[in-house]
């Protein structure tokens, strides 16, 4: 099974660009940043060195861990090279199609039209090197950078959106889920769906928001990152409102909101209450794992056939912010490989 999933055309639709870099990555880009062997360098091989034995149940101490991305990239060039080694590892992992998301950031270096208009460039070089692989950008509101931030982020968008439609596809809410409100963003979220994105937000990831998080159900999203406390009245919401969960296994477990993969809600969602999932990997890097080890997790805890991998994959690219015409594309070499396999 292992290899089969290895092999299988993957489609991720729940990735942060910067969790997303690995511990390798990050060395990468100190040696770049700093130089092979400065003592700048040897302080950061270092710090990497701690995130290697990293072993967080807790929330907060995770989103701590970032830190280190932030500190590394400082210039556009950097970014540029980062973005292309989280595409180039997904595409090794035979991943057709991804959705990459990230706070769009500015600095001395770069202001933060800079910042999306490298990743955007970034994506186009990687669609010539790596042509198996589609991506588009989701640029994130950080509920813990609060809402000017977030009018700011907005403008850069709507800056953006009309030279590149087909690659800013859609809007993430994320960060630290105690931060702010979610009211506060309604008229920016209202803003964006005019422009033309689709709503991937962030929902329900701790205990005991369930307001909230029907605020958020009511609003209404294309997707919810997480949704791990879901229960009761937001269930039958989340259900009616057709809304497609990126279940995220082992970052869930790693940072202490799902005690180990058993419980996770990815089984219940998906056999009990036939909600739309996908299986995703939020911060691959941060968390070491990849999407082929996710899916494999859930294989493994849930015993998913190959039946339940081609539903799996079906609804990935039904739930996607992609064209009909990039969907039909990936629906006919994910068919392929699973007509080619026995049942
Ligand atoms: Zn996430």
């Amino acid at each position: 099974m292992e290899e089969f999933v290895r092999g299988m055309p993957k489609i991720e639709l729940h990735a942060h660009l910067n969790g997303s870099l690995t511990t390798n990555m990050l060395e990468e880009l100190a040696e770049t940043k700093f130089g092979l062997g400065s003592p700048e360098c040897e302080f950061y091989k270092e710090k990497i060195a701690d995130l290697r034995n990293f072993s967080s149940k807790n929330l907060s101490e995770c989103f701590k861990i970032f830190k280190i991305s932030h500190e590394l990239i400082t210039n556009l060039d950097l970014l540029k090279k980062a973005t292309l080694l989280v595409i180039q590892k997904f595409h090794l992992d035979n991943t057709v199609y991804l959705e990459i998301r990230t706070t769009p950031k500015r600095c001395k270096e770069f202001t933060k039209l800079q910042y999306l208009e490298t990743i955007i460039d970034s994506i186009k070089e990687s669609q010539s090197t790596y042509p198996e692989i589609t991506v588009k950008l989701l640029p994130s509101f950080d509920r813990a950078r609060g809402i000017l931030d977030a009018e700011e982020t907005l403008e850069v968008i709507s800056q953006l959106i009309g030279k590149f439609p087909n690659t800013i596809v859609g809007l993430d809410i994320s960060g630290d889920p105690s931060a702010g409100c979610f009211k506060d963003y309604k008229p920016l979220l209202i803003k964006a769906k005019l422009l033309g994105l689709r709503l991937a937000l962030h929902c329900a990831e701790i205990d005991g928001i369930e307001d909230e998080t029907r605020e958020m159900i009511e609003f209404g999203m294309d997707r919810m990152g997480h949704g791990t406390f879901i229960k009761d009245e937001n269930l039958d919401l989340l259900k009616k409102n057709d809304i497609c969960v990126e279940c995220c296994l082992t970052s869930n477990i790693k940072c202490g909101t799902v005690k180990n993969y058993d419980d996770h809600h990815f089984n219940e969602m998906f056999f009990q209450h036939k909600i739309p999932v996908v299986i995703c990997t939020d911060d691959c890097g941060v968390f070491d794992t990849d999407l082929s080890k996710e899916i494999l997790y859930a294989v493994d805890t849930f015993g998913l056939d190959k039946f339940d991998l081609f539903n799996l994959c079906k609804l990935g690219i039904k739930y996607s912010f992609t064209s009909d015409e990039t969907k039909a594309i990936i629906t006919n070499r994910v068919s392929a490989y699973f007509q080619n396999c026995k049942f």
